[in-house]
């Protein structure tokens, strides 16, 4: 039986089908925090789900006297095996290595998070495995950051900003960084007192975009439970009893906050967006933001006017019939003329999102683009990821912008996941009627690598 120490490759001891256990040793891991899971503790499991490689077939071997807790919470977030993995506690001490650093973000201290489904995150990339609570349960008034501010008081990394953590061990910005320089006036403050705002009311949306999920897409919802008969998403409106609730939370801290935020589901489109414009009595002191894909852009010449600053970051991925096709429902000409529309009322960037489906088009939205643009970088879903891309076909890349977290993603040999890449382009195309795979310079070299063998 082989026997590993935690944090060695395990796929070398992988086979399929699997002949032998493999007993790992674990005396000593990194922690974000106190509460946190062992951070190589939770790379296994990662590389066991990677490499299908069964629960049954492994154990840990360990000095951990809270690990039964570790594991099972890991197992929890990362696989689908009926149970956590299998232990055995021994004697010896425990190297607990917990992390003690720069940690602190302005948002915890100005800001409250909650997403289309209800639940209270610290900020928009805040982690769904670690929520500060739900609207359904508790008043957002109730559900405190404190437990958060006190951890990064400490010099610890909260669970619930667990996103930040992983960006800043890669060596790149994380969104703590960009906040604590974006809300720099209120770095100082002691308590919690509400400054930003960004609520999203439900996952309704116009369109249906190739990278997106059910989570922002009514459409996608419904098109994943024609598609796969379930959903975990359906029609996510908040019940009108909830939104009153957040409406109240706005009303009672309307006097402090200073700006705005609003993103998908599509803003423009929900009647209770304009409700709660409505509620704010003193517009020019707040700013507005938008993420919004600008497919209506109807009574914002009414709105934004009355604002102190109204600022769009516009989403397209690409130019013309690609554009169309990757945020289905685009009608391009209308869109660019809904886009020079909002230009009147609000500062406008184009933020297209990069992904495989649209890294070999980016010059074009570079020429085409007279407004400032900033590149989101898709890590999420893994399979549209530019790591996941051949090394062949990275190398077919003509052009790749300055930017060094897409520089980094290039680097980095996800592969692996590519066949998967290629049956879901072809899977959209079909029920969507659309042609991206042959927008996409992977025809021939797919066929010559995969198709023969059948995805
Ligand atoms: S540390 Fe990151 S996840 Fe946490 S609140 Fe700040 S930006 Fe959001």
């Amino acid at each position: 039986m082989p026997k590993i120490a935690l944090g060695d490759d395990i796929s070398q001891y992988h086979s399929d089908p699997m002949t032998q256990t493999i007993e790992i040793e674990c005396f000593g891991d990194d922690y974000d925090n106190v509460n946190a899971t062992g951070l190589a503790l939770e790379q296994l499991h990662k590389d066991l789900a990677r490499l299908d490689l069964p629960y049954f077939f492994v154990k840990i071997i360990t000095t951990n006297t809270d690990i039964e807790r570790e594991l099972s919470l890991l197992h929890k977030i990362h696989s689908t095996e009926p149970g956590p993995l299998e232990y055995e506690l021994v004697d010896g001490v425990y190297d607990k290595r917990i992390y003690n650093g720069d940690s602190k973000c302005v948002l915890p201290w100005i800001h409250k998070y909650v997403n289309p489904q209800g639940l209270v995150l610290t900020c928009c990339v805040g982690n769904e495995n670690s929520p500060l609570g739900r609207i359904q349960d508790k008043n957002l008034e109730e559900i405190s950051t404190k437990h958060v501010r006190q951890q990064m008081e400490a010099g610890q990394r909260p669970s619930e900003c667990y996103s930040c953590w992983r960006t800043e061990d890669l060596g790149l910005t994380s969104s703590r960084q960009t906040a604590n320089q974006s809300f720099n006036d209120y770095n100082s403050q002691t308590s919690f007192v509400l400054r930003h705002l960004d609520i999203r009311l439900s996952n309704k949306c116009n369109l249906m975009c190739r990278m997106c999920s059910g989570k922002f897409s009514n459409r996608i919802a419904q098109e994943e439970q024609k598609l796969y008969g379930t959903t975990k998403y359906k029609d996510e409106v908040l019940s009108p009893n909830l939104v009153d609730k957040q409406l109240d939370f706005i009303r009672n801290n309307v006097s402090t906050i200073s700006s705005v935020y609003f993103a998908g589901g599509e803003p423009l489109i929900n009647p209770t967006h304009w409700h709660i414009l409505d509620k704010i009595k003193d517009p020019k002191s707040v700013s507005l933001q938008y993420n919004s894909n600008l497919g209506s852009v109807k009574k914002i010449d009414e709105y934004w006017p009355r604002f102190k600053k109204v600022e769009v970051n516009a989403s397209m991925d690409s130019v013309g019939k690609l554009g169309e096709y990757l945020r289905y429902g685009t009608k391009w000409e209308k869109w660019e003329e809904n886009l020079h529309f909002a230009s009147k009322f609000a500062k406008i960037s184009v933020n297209p999102t990069v992904s495989v489906l649209n890294i070999f088009h980016l010059k074009e939205i570079e020429d085409w683009c007279k407004f400032p643009l900033y590149y989101n970088i898709l890590t999420d879903p893994q399979h549209l990821c530019v790591s996941v891309l051949p090394n062949e076909l990275k190398k077919s890349i003509k052009y790749v912008p300055d930017n060094p977290h897409l520089k980094q993603l290039l680097n980095v040999d996800n592969s692996w996941l590519f066949p998967h890449t290629m049956s879901f382009i072809l899977l959209q195309d079909k029920i969507k009627n659309t042609n991206i795979w042959d927008s996409l310079p992977f025809t021939s070299y797919a066929i010559q690598e995969y198709m023969k063998e059948g995805i």
